[in-house]
């Protein structure tokens, strides 16, 4: 891994997206051990490692709010296939094909993902991880979040398919004391309960005051299809439960007044809207939050049906509030809201994702202090030249292929468009084990082709 102590990031097109020190077509990056020390013209460091960026777009890495990463094994198995009824992702991903997984099949899921996650220009992550079947599970997903490099928030989140264990907050208290005693650190810890439209109040309020218990924040999935529709939400609200130390997830059925106490209590918002659309939780909630003047994070979710990057998921929101907007327009309707633009999108997959996951004060934007979590994007390659619009060009452009080298921490994670220090062969031969593994365990068959 390359750790020079300091890099000098040369002559990029640089978007920091922190309006304090502005965009540049061209100008210099320095990092210093973990940091950002310095952005802007002709910064000089005699002693620093040079990169040239003359044909790169450097700008904060992105950061998915929200990913079931030990998914990994299982990519594109349920690309067809609904949220809720009989053969649903429910049925099959949640309640078939997880039960059968065993503590390395949860690592080896992660670490695919994590490595696809990398290689798309993803710097944090956070591993909404309901794979959580023993404790062992959760020392061989930490394992995989370590050795990516990655930034990434642990979530643990309790199994679907079965009862928690009797003592399962007892490991939740241990983890959390074994893994995650400083916040300092490249991981830190929240919790992911099933949330109260799938369990009872009671179990929901508990888990949310376990969270708070050990400082965690909370993510959850809530407003999630039929089940969104329970106002059950509304209750938490009611009863003072609400606060801003939780993201929520997807809100596509929630009512306007679950909505306002989302926002009136400082919480934040992650929306898998391509999978939202896809798969029946409801109408992407852009517009409801908008309204009230918060942007959401942006998230994958889940990659049995979504493709791991998040130029899918700047576009399919973007294309969205769009046609939302514009569809009132060839109604007659007057005094629309204002349409969402690139720079819009791209802080929403980047900024405010790190705002979801408590990690503000350390990435989201190239600042100066900040740890430098960034990536260059090739603007030589023939899907993108000539760059006339930089910020354009990321959001509706570019994709995987044109993400040159990733940044963590100022540790080189992928270099000249190949990842570091990771042995694909044994990645794929550990992967399609595992998977075969799963998949006989669990008795679902692979879609005939
Ligand atoms: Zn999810």
């Amino acid at each position: 891994m390359l750790t020079a102590q300091r890099i000098l990031i040369k002559n990029g097109c640089v978007l920091t997206l922190d309006k304090s020190v502005g965009n540049f077509h061209q100008a210099d990056v320095l990092i210093e051990g973990t940091k950002i020390s310095a952005v802007g013209l002709n910064v000089s460091a005699a002693d620093a490692e040079v990169i040239d960026a003359s044909d790169m777009i450097v700008m904060p890495g992105f950061i998915d709010t929200h990913r079931h990463v030990w998914e990994g094994i299982l990519r594109n198995i349920g690309t067809d296939i609904p949220l809720e009824g009989d053969a649903s992702y429910l049925t099959i991903v949640l309640n078939t094909l997880a039960p059968a997984y065993r503590p390395e099949d949860a690592y080896i899921g992660d670490l695919v993902g994590l490595y696809g996650a990398i290689d798309a220009g993803i710097t944090t992550i956070l591993d909404w991880s309901h794979i959580q079947a023993t404790r062992e599970h959760a020392d061989a997903v930490i394992k995989a979040l370590q050795e990516s490099g990655m930034r990434a928030v642990f979530a643990y989140g309790y199994p679907w398919w079965k009862e928690p264990e009797e003592n399962q907050n007892d490991w939740i208290r241990e983890i959390a004391k074994q893994y995650f005693s400083t916040k300092d650190q490249l991981l830190t810890f929240a919790l992911a309960p099933q949330g109260p439209e799938f369990t009872s109040f009671e179990t929901t309020k508990a888990h949310w005051q376990l969270a708070r218990e050990l400082d965690a924040r909370i993510t959850v999935h809530v407003g999630v299809g039929t089940a969104g529709k329970s106002a059950k939400l509304r209750d938490m609200g009611k009863a003072g439960l609400l606060k801003d130390d939780t993201t929520y997830i997807h809100c596509t059925t929630l009512s306007d007044e679950e909505i306002k106490m989302i926002v009136d209590t400082g919480g934040r918002v992650s929306l898998a809207s391509a999978n939202e659309m896809n798969m029946g939780y409801g109408m992407p909630p852009i517009q409801r939050f908008l309204n009230h003047g918060l942007r959401p994070s942006f998230s994958v979710d889940t990659e049995t049906n979504m493709p791991n990057d998040m130029f899918t998921q700047m576009r399919s929101v973007n294309s969205l509030q769009h046609a939302m907007i514009f569809d009132r327009k060839l109604e007659g309707k007057r005094n629309l809201p204002p349409f969402m633009n690139s720079r819009d999108v791209i802080e929403c997959a980047t900024i405010e994702g790190a705002r979801a996951t408590g990690l503000a004060n350390k990435t989201g934007t190239l600042t100066p202090g900040k740890e430098a979590d960034l990536i260059m994007l090739r603007t030589d390659r023939p899907n993108i030249l000539p760059v006339n619009d930089p910020i354009g060009a990321v959001v509706w452009g570019m994709d995987t292929s044109n993400v040159d080298s990733v940044f963590v921490a100022g540790n080189a994670l992928k270099r000249n468009g190949k990842l570091l220090d990771v042995d694909l062969d044994h990645l794929r031969e550990m992967a399609y084990k595992s998977r075969d593994y799963v998949i006989a365990k669990s008795g679902f068959v692979l879609p005939e082709i």
